[in-house]
């Protein structure tokens, strides 16, 4: 299959071309018509197998343009992959004009505010910095619809389970979520029970 064989707007399959993506890698091609669906999934892979275009194309297909407030919100480990997530979401977004906002510790709290107080359709953050901007009002959180725990099991040996909770709770129920992992231990498996609908599981 090719990208223009799913189901996603032209000008997500123009940037996927601009980009040079001309096939969709194997996580890719499992994850992106279950994602369309709206169907919460629990994607084991490394990275490096694509995983980041494969959450974030179907995100930045889903989310509504004209709706300000973010619609969806990416968590990662470092501030280094919530850096190159959000540049990947720019460019698979370019010509949907998708805006992404990234926030991160040992950036000024000003600056994340502000860019969150204007149009944001995509955040995408490290768990204590994104926690620290809902406990202090400064991200909208009502319009929220789709939730990505990205490299998961990561961001729980890095410590961040009771943050990454703390943010599931505060968010609409009424969501997507998917979740990324290299590895699946107990305590990945857990937080996906928890908080999931019913997630269809991928392995790569
Ligand atoms: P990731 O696993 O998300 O870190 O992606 C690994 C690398 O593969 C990144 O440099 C992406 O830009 C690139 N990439 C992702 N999807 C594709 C694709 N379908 N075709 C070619 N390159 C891709």
């Amino acid at each position: 299959r090719q990208f223009k064989d799913y189901a996603l707007s032209e000008d997500i399959v123009r940037a996927l071309d601009s980009l040079g993506y001309k096939n969709p890698t194997p996580v890719q091609s499992e994850v992106i018509p279950v994602a369309l669906e709206q169907i919460d999934l629990v994607v084991k892979s490394q990275t490096g197998s694509g995983k980041t275009a494969a959450y974030g194309i179907p995100v930045c297909d889903l989310v509504d343009w004209n709706e300000n407030k973010p619609q969806a919100l990416i968590l990662t480990p470092t501030r280094e992959l919530a850096m190159q997530v959000k540049e990947d979401i720019t460019n698979i977004g370019r010509y949907k004009r998708i805006k992404a906002v990234a926030v991160y510790g040992k950036q000024p709290f000003s600056v994340q505010k502000t860019e969150l107080k204007q149009k944001a359709h995509v955040v995408v953050g490290t768990p204590g910095r994104v926690l620290d901007h809902i406990q202090r009002g400064t991200i909208a959180l009502e319009r929220l619809k789709y939730l990505v725990l990205d490299e998961a099991d990561e961001m729980l040996n890095m410590g961040f389970i009771e943050q990454v909770q703390a943010i599931i709770q505060a968010i609409p129920e009424d969501r997507m979520t998917m979740l990324f992992s290299a590895t699946l231990p107990e305590d990945v498996e857990k937080l996906s029970r928890k908080y999931m609908d019913n997630p269809m599981h991928i392995e790569i």
